[in-house]
């Protein structure tokens, strides 16, 4: 039985009638750009994020740039960010004529480690965007605290962390940060926590919509004003364009899409933990093979373990000859990316993680039965038998 890395057809099979009438209801109204359904969705989400302002965007590249912009971050600034995420993050700290500056990760959550950052800290850093990567909530109150000390700006990339709280356990941490600050944001949900949190709903995200879509949270009256002024041309008022914008909303579809899925993101994730569960004692005693840590809050976008001992790149093989799909994000740190070359010295355990890193098909709704196969086919690749045959 062939194993993609995602199948989002049983989502959508479980709620194929309510979409088809939210679609439909779009189509009747006429109203394709903003109106209520973007409104109505807004209010969700920053209901259910527990945030002031909540505001619909292109896509989740788009929310970093706004992001960054609304918070007035350009030209002669420096970024502080992982190399190990997809290159939007980086991408958008170039892109509004910022520096992005590189700060290795821990190699036990994957995400930026607080002691790197503050080695990074120059008169011109102006930010820190962590990214949770995998769906995994960076050390926050660590990074909190250091942005506090050094006033800057702090820029959650929560693309891939949707529905993702953070309860102040952070692999990455030996406890360097206070415990007043943990208890403050005991729970917060990701990208609540610094000045900007920018989210993605492209469709293998774990809030998905049907194409591309983004959106920006703040609980600052002010960055939100200018967030929504600059996704519609600079403009508060139609044709009284004020600064230099873009053109960058969430589709009145999508949002439509999304207010019926956002109901049921909390079980999905849910569902994401378990099958992480069930993946991580399965793996237990698997030679050669590092299985993630199963951090409270955790939303698991992605299923991710190290391969050991070089031979990452022959087990994806392996499974890629079973029938099982998997996928290495990301091979590349952001700061060794031909774009950057020569601009960046290597960060070593980004690199070397990138050489290690494994994900594997995960979905809510993913049957035992596969998980099992998926398993059982690593299993026999662990056990070396498999490279012959595939070399
Ligand atoms: C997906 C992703 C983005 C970009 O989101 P888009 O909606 O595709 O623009 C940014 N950062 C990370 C970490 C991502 O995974």
């Amino acid at each position: 039985m062939k194993i993609p890395i995602l199948d989002l057809k049983p989502q959508y099979e479980s709620i194929k009638e309510e979409i088809q009438s939210a679609i439909s209801s779009v189509l009747e109204s006429g109203q394709f750009i903003m109106g209520p359904e973007v409104k109505q969705f807004e209010q969700e989400v920053a209901q259910y994020l527990d945030v002031k302002h909540a505001i619909g965007v292109n896509s989740g590249t788009d929310a970093l740039v706004i992001g960054l912009k609304a918070l007035g971050i350009g030209e002669g600034d420096e970024v502080i960010t992982t190399p190990f995420s997809f290159f939007a993050t980086a991408e958008s700290i170039s892109n509004v004529g910022a520096k992005p500056v590189f700060a290795d990760i821990d190699s036990r959550s994957f995400n930026i480690n607080p002691e790197a950052i503050r080695a990074k800290i120059t008169p011109r850093t102006k930010a820190i965007m962590p990214v949770h990567l995998y769906g995994c909530p960076a050390a926050m109150a660590q990074i909190m605290e250091i942005a506090q000390a050094h006033d800057l700006k702090v820029v959650e990339d929560c693309a891939q962390s949707f529905g993702a709280r953070y309860y102040g356990v952070c692999s990455s941490c030996n406890g360097g940060c206070s415990e007043s600050t943990r208890n403050a944001l005991n729970g917060k949900h990701t990208g609540t926590i610094g000045d900007v949190g920018a989210y993605s709903f492209f469709p293998s995200k774990n809030l998905g919509a049907y194409g591309d879509g983004g959106l920006i949270a703040t609980n600052d009256d002010k960055i939100a004003e200018m967030a929504q002024m600059l996704r519609i041309h600079g403009a508060k008022k139609k044709y009284h364009n004020e600064v230099l914008g873009y053109n960058s909303r969430l589709d009145t579809l999508q949002a439509a899409v999304l207010r019926v899925k956002l109901p049921h993101l909390d079980a999905w994730n849910e569902g994401r933990r378990r099958v992480a569960k069930t993946y991580n004692e399965l793996l237990k005693d698997v030679p050669g093979i590092i299985t993630p840590e199963l951090v409270d809050g955790h939303v698991f976008h992605q299923y991710t373990i190290r391969v050991l001992d070089g031979k990452r790149d022959e087990v994806k093989e392996y499974l890629a000859s079973e029938g099982i799909g998997s996928m290495i994000y990301y091979p590349i740190p952001q700061d060794q990316l031909p774009v950057y070359k020569g601009l960046y010295e290597v960060n070593p355990v980004s690199e070397s993680l990138g050489g290690e890193v494994l994900s594997l098909p995960i979905w809510g709704e993913i049957e035992e039965m596969k998980i099992e196969q998926v398993v059982d086919n690593l299993k026999q690749a662990s056990a070396n038998k498999v490279y012959e045959s595939v070399l």
